[in-house]
């Protein structure tokens, strides 16, 4: 999980970028960078850590110009270190540079990445982004697009990207849609983000979806589109066949949004797919009442991501809402921190209940997701000590039984509790009284068009292997 944001035509670019990048702090916290163009030369910031951590005055001050991508990492694939933070900065043979942004995950980079050493590329990092950047450049012709369509003609998996040449700005999403972006505009200023909040902090206006499929760019004379994917002439009658460029995909293709974005990633105050992320959560919770409703005295949430679901879950079943659990707002997310002993110890400085609330009482507990079920425990402790009578957690998903391959960094199925132990195991090692997660059935009646959405870590049912 990563955030992208894009900025063309505005004074100080850079320092838009760096506001936007505030806005998609909580999709990954490891490293933090911007590109930015003055229309002659691309100047790269990059480092470890938070935003507020890697950028200075003087940082933000020596990237000029108009327009510039910047990007906050969460390593899906990759490791840890300063070489694979983004944006990554490339000159071609004719020393044209291109700078990348990426959210996602590339299924065969690795296949990918072999054929182009054997033909002589030699990589700087281990990331599945460079080997886009290093097809673009030994594509054969002179025109960017030409040359970015047939890279990316191999490419499987879920991937939005971000890319930034001298004289535009480049941002497409995969034929699947699998991760979000956004178009915002302010004036003649064209923006693009992750999520829709970042827009929010550089005054900008969400205008429209990135569609699936779909390459815009952005140059001095405005915005154009075009779509990448067709299907192919070929088409026969039971499955459709697609082509990229002259390449036939050997799959068939169908909008796959995350649904996990609604339930846990994406901030409340943003649009993603369209949709109000605030709004889903909250029906999330409603449905999860009218599903799995318990006798007690209140309910309360882990906070904050289960919080919009909780609120959800009280006005479906008419109990009251308590904040039982209070949160250290300078810690970061647990789910999000690679390091498994750093996950360890942060669940126990992140949050601490509230005894008085708590004590004798019977508590519904809302979470968005189990994945190992390890941080669960902990919290489920934690109320237990706290005085609780009884405790009955509902979940705001249904069980995680599968990975993700397409961007999300979910351990392997072996690592996923709810794969290896049946509800009552479940119930058991967490500690509850109760545990019931919301059906699958119930979740996708909570968005737009279900049909639209991928749920293949709930489901099995993988859109791309
Ligand atoms: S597998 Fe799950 S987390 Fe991954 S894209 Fe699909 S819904 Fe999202």
């Amino acid at each position: 999980m990563c955030g992208i944001f894009g900025v063309w035509g505005v004074k100080e670019a850079s320092s838009l970028i760096y506001r936007g990048l505030f806005a998609l702090q909580h999709r990954g916290q490891e490293s933090a960078g911007i590109v930015a163009s003055d229309g002659k030369t691309l100047r790269l910031h990059r480092g470890m850590g938070l935003v507020a951590n890697t950028f200075t005055k003087d940082d933000i001050g020596r990237l000029k110009g108009s327009s510039g991508i910047g990007h906050v990492r969460y390593s899906t694939a990759g490791l840890s270190r300063i070489e694979e933070a983004q944006p990554l900065l490339i000159s071609c043979s004719e020393g044209e540079q291109i700078a990348i942004a990426h959210n996602g995950n590339i299924l065969n980079s690795g296949n990918l990445k072999g054929r182009l050493e054997r033909e002589g590329s030699i990589f700087q990092t281990i990331s599945d982004s460079e080997v886009i950047l290093h097809r673009i450049a030994r594509a054969k012709t002179r025109d960017f697009i030409s040359n970015l369509i047939s890279s990316i003609s191999l490419l499987k998996g879920g991937y939005s990207l971000l890319f930034l040449l001298k004289d535009k700005m480049v941002a497409l999403r995969d034929p699947f849609g699998f991760r979000p972006l956004s178009i915002g505009k302010r004036g003649k200023s064209i923006f693009i983000a992750s999520e829709t909040s970042a827009f929010d902090l550089v005054g900008a206006k969400y205008i429209r979806d990135v569609e699936p499929g779909e390459i815009v760019i952005i140059d001095k004379s405005g915005l154009t589109s075009i779509f990448y994917v067709q299907p192919s002439p070929q088409e026969h009658l039971t499955t459709k066949s697609y082509l990229i460029g002259d390449y036939e995909l050997p799959y068939p293709i169908r909008k796959s949004y995350c649904i996990f974005e609604h339930i846990y990633f994406a901030r409340p105050d943003s649009l993603v797919f369209s949709e109000g992320v605030y709004s889903v959560r909250k029906m999330l919770g409603r449905k999860l009442g009218a599903e799995n409703r318990v006798s007690a005295d209140m309910v309360i949430s882990v906070p904050y991501s289960g919080t919009i679901a909780a609120m959800g879950y009280a006005e479906e079943t008419d109990m009251p809402y308590e904040l039982g659990l209070v949160r250290n707002n300078y810690i970061g997310r647990t789910f999000i921190n690679p390091e498994h002993s750093m996950r360890e110890a942060g669940v126990s400085i992140k949050l601490n209940p509230v005894v008085d609330i708590i004590a004798g009482k019977r508590i519904v507990v809302i979470d968005d997701s189990i994945v190992r079920g390890t941080t669960s425990r902990k919290i489920i402790g934690m109320i237990r000590r706290a005085g609780a009578k009884e405790i009955h957690l509902r979940i705001s998903s249904p069980p995680v039984r599968h990975p993700c391959y397409y961007g999300i960094d979910t351990p392997t199925e072996k690592e996923l509790i709810a794969s290896k132990k049946s509800l009552s195991n479940i119930r058991d090692f967490i500690g509850v009284d109760s545990l019931e997660y919301l059906s699958l059935e119930g979740m996708l009646s909570c968005v737009k068009n279900p049909r639209d959405y991928c749920t293949a870590c709930f489901s099995g049912d993988y859109p791309i292997l």
